[in-house]
């Protein structure tokens, strides 16, 4: 469903990303960790070219982006085509104040993508309810919790259609005891088969639904596995340190 090649991304002189190559494919959960500062975010961020990669190419569905090789109006084609195929969930909700929670899931579908309005509406309840905020409708983001906002901005990832969802550490910004009912939902989408992008400090969702884990450092990935494999079989040096440091 989305392929990164060889992406390489820097500020000034500092090498955020370097060739990082990645592939998700239909139905999989793949968490990506690692520590801080290891390029989790920019990766995500490359996928639906919040960030413009340097060099390298991605795929999302049937559209390319390639950075450089492009004239700048096949660039532009290319970049509305992948943030249509792709959502992403902030670790900081990004909801929009003003508005209520239904009206915040059913924006995009109109705006972007030109739905009936009625229609988006009527989608938005649905999705709504889909993530237990029924009652919540007409609440606008200020009045409601963080796991409560939080959800709501799943559900307007939802409302997109996306092929990829793309999670950068969901409940970072969650009081703990908020942070369970928003790891269920994410759970109950990959268990439905959605395809998901994951950047997390949740060692045990990682370990329990992840179907690959990737682990970052320093601007690569040093190593992919299954969560077997990357939490009870670390092949690599810079995997076992970053575990050890969190235990
Ligand atoms: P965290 O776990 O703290 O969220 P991360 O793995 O997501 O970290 P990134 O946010 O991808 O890390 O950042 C990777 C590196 O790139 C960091 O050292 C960061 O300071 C740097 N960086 C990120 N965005 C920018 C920017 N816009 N300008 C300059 N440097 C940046
Ligand atoms: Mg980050």
């Amino acid at each position: 469903v989305i392929t990164l090649e060889g992406i390489r991304k820097s500020y000034g002189s500092f090498v955020a990303l370097n060739e990082v190559s990645l592939s998700v494919d239909a139905g999989e959960t793949v968490c990506v960790i690692g520590p801080s500062g290891s390029g989790k975010s920019t990766l995500l961020r490359c996928c639906n070219l919040l960030e413009i990669p340097d060099a390298g190419a991605v795929r999302v569905g049937g559209v390319e982006y390639f950075p450089l090789a492009a004239s700048a109006r096949e660039r532009s084609t290319s970049l509305r085509g992948l943030r249509t195929r792709t959502a992403m969930v902030f670790q900081s909700f990004e909801l929009f104040p003003h508005l209520s929670a239904l009206d915040n899931v059913a924006l995009a579908p109109v705006q972007v993508k030109g739905s009936d309005r009625a229609a988006a509406g009527r989608a938005a309840r649905s999705l709504l309810e889909r993530v237990g905020l029924r009652d919540f409708t007409e609440a606008r983001p200020s009045t409601l919790s963080g796991g409560q906002a939080q959800r709501v901005s799943i559900a307007r990832a939802l409302a997109m259609e996306p092929e990829v969802l793309l999670f950068d550490e969901p409940t970072s910004a969650l009081d703990p005891e908020m942070v369970g009912e928003v790891l269920e939902i994410m759970r109950e989408l990959a268990t439905s088969g959605a395809t998901m992008l994951v950047v997390t400090h949740e060692m045990r969702f990682a370990r329990e639904v992840a179907t690959r884990v990737v682990v970052m450092d320093r601007g690569e990935i040093v190593e992919t596995g299954t969560p077997d494999e990357i939490f009870e079989r670390p092949r690599h040096e810079r995997t076992q340190r970053f575990l050890q440091a969190l235990s």
